[in-house]
C-alpha cells in the first residue's frame, strides 16, 4: 500500500508505472466486440476485503483519460472505504462511450459477465449515468453486483444517501468555521445538479440556505429553480460567487489552479469524488487561502455506505442513513485533526484511512 503522496499521472510513463505509483492491486481491461463494450476494472487495494466501487460510463475524449478516471477513482474508494468503517476494498469499473449511443442490455450484462469473472474480487453499484435499471441488467450474469431496486431485494439508489451523508459533512464544517452547524441564510452553491445535486439542494433548502445552481443540462437547473427556488448561475459563473460553501456535486479536479485562486467561499464541501486535481497541492491552495476542504471521500460516503448494507445483507433502508450520520463527527475529528498536526485535511483523512488499513491487515494476518 502506498504511503500519502500524489498519484502521479504522465504522458511519458507507462502504464505499469501509473499502475505502481497509484499502487494498484491489478486493472482489467475488458472488451467486446458484438455489445461494443470498452470497460476498465480497477482494483485498488482488497486488505479490507472486495473490492467495492461504482461503474461510472463516461464518454471520455481519449482512452487515455479513461484509464487516469478508473485508476484515481478506484484509488479514491479505498480510502473511502476505510476511514467510514466498512470492511471492503477499493475498487471502481469505467465504461466507455456515450451513454445515449451505446448503453444497451447486452452491453450491461457482456460487462456484468466480466465482473462475475473476477470471482468477488471486485464488487460494481451505480456510478455517474448509471442506475438502478442497469444495476438490474449487470445482477443477469453476476452475483457481485449491488445498489439494486427494492423489488430486487436491494435498498434502491444510494443517491439519496450520498446527498445525506454530504449534507451532514457540510453541517460539521459549519460548525467548525461558524460555531453553528445552522444553514439557515447561508449562501451556497452546488456545482451540478443530478442525483445527488438535487437531494443535497433539498435539504439545504428545506434549512432556508440560499442556493445557487450550474448544470451542463438546462432542463436539470430548471427543475432545480422550479422545484427548489434555487438560483441559477452559469457553468463557469460558480467559482467567482461569494457564497460560504462551494458545493461541487458534478465531475472531478474542478479545485485546480485555475479555480482556486477565485473562490470566494469559507468551505469547499460537496459530492463529486476527487475535486482536488491534485490532492496534496490543491489541498495546500485552500489551506493558503483560508478554505475549509471537506475530503471528498469522507463526505460522500454515504452512498458507499447503502451499497455495502445492502451487499451484507441488510435490509432496513433507515440503516444506512444512521450511519452516514456519522460523517458529521468524523468530519469535525478531522478538521482538528489537520489543524493539531499542521497537516491538509485530505492529508489527515488519508492518514487516518490508511492507518486503519494497516492495523487491519495485521489482525487479518494467519494465526
Ligand atoms: P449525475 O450524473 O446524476 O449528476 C452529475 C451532474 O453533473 C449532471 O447533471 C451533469 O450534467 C452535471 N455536470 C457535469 N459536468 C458539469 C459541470 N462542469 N458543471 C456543472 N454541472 C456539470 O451523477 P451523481 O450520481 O449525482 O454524482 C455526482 C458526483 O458525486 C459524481 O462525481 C459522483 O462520482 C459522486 N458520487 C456519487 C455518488 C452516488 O451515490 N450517486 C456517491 C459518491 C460520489
Amino acid at each position: 500500500m502506498q504511503d500519502i503522496k500524489e498519484a502521479e499521472v504522465g504522458k511519458n510513463i507507462s502504464l505499469f508505472e501509473q499502475i505502481s505509483k497509484f499502487g494498484h492491486e491489478q486493472l482489467v481491461f475488458c472488451h467486446d466486440e458484438a455489445t461494443g463494450l470498452k470497460a476498465l476494472i480497477g482494483i485498488h487495494n482488497t486488505v479490507l476485503g472486495p473490492a467495492l466501487g461504482g461503474t461510472r460510463m463516461w464518454n471520455y475524449a481519449t482512452e487515455e483519460e479513461a484509464i487516469v478516471d478508473v485508476l484515481r477513482l478506484s484509488r479514491g474508494m479505498t480510502f473511502k472505504n476505510a476511514i467510514t468503517g466498512l470492511n471492503i476494498g477499493g475498487g471502481k469499473a469505467v465504461i466507455i462511450g456515450d451513454p445515449s449511443k451505446i448503453k444497451s442490455e447486452a452491453l450491461l450484462r457482456r460487462f456484468g459477465k466480466f465482473v462475475e469473472s473476477l470471482n468477488g474480487k471486485y464488487v460494481t453499484a451505480e456510478d455517474v449515468s448509471m442506475n438502478e435499471r442497469d444495476m438490474q441488467y449487470i445482477a443477469m450474469e453476476t452475483q457481485y453486483v449491488t445498489g439494486l431496486p427494492p423489488s430486487m431485494g436491494g435498498l434502491g439508489d444510494p443517491s439519496p444517501v450520498t446527498a445525506y451523508g454530504t449534507y451532514m459533512g457540510i453541517k460539521g464544517c459549519a460548525k467548525s468555521v461558524y460555531g453553528s452547524d445552522s444553514l439557515e441564510g447561508k449562501k451556497i452553491a452546488v456545482q451540478g445538479a443530478g442525483s445527488v445535486g438535487t437531494y443535497l439542494i433539498e435539504y439545504l433548502v428545506k434549512e432556508n440556505a440560499t442556493v445557487y445552481v450550474s448544470d451542463i443540462s438546462e432542463e436539470r437547473v430548471h427543475n432545480a429553480v422550479k422545484n427548489f427556488n434555487a438560483i441559477a448561475v452559469g457553468m463557469n459563473e460558480i467559482y467567482d460567487l461569494d457564497v460560504d460553501v462551494y458545493a461541487p456535486c458534478a465531475l472531478g479536479a474542478t479545485l485546480n489552479d485555475d479555480t482556486i485562486p477565485r473562490l470566494k467561499c469559507n468551505i469547499v464541501a460537496g459530492a463529486a469524488n476527487n475535486q482536488l486535481k491534485h490532492e496534496l497541492n490543491h489541498g495546500k491552495m485552500l489551506v493558503e487561502k483560508g478554505i475549509t476542504y471537506a475530503p471528498d471521500f469522507l463526505i460522500n460516503a454515504g452512498g458507499v455506505i447503502n451499497v455495502y448494507m445492502e451487499f451484507i445483507g441488510m435490509t432496513d433502508a433507515e440503516m444506512p442513513y444512521r450511519q452516514a450520520e456519522k460523517i458529521y463527527d468524523t468530519c469535525q475529528d478531522i478538521l482538528k485533526k489537520s489543524e493539531a498536526e499542521g497537516i491538509t485535511t485530505q492529508e489527515a483523512a488519508m492518514k487516518l484511512a490508511l492507518q486503519r488499513i494497516e492495523n487491519i491487515g495485521k489482525v487479518k494476518l494467519p494465526f
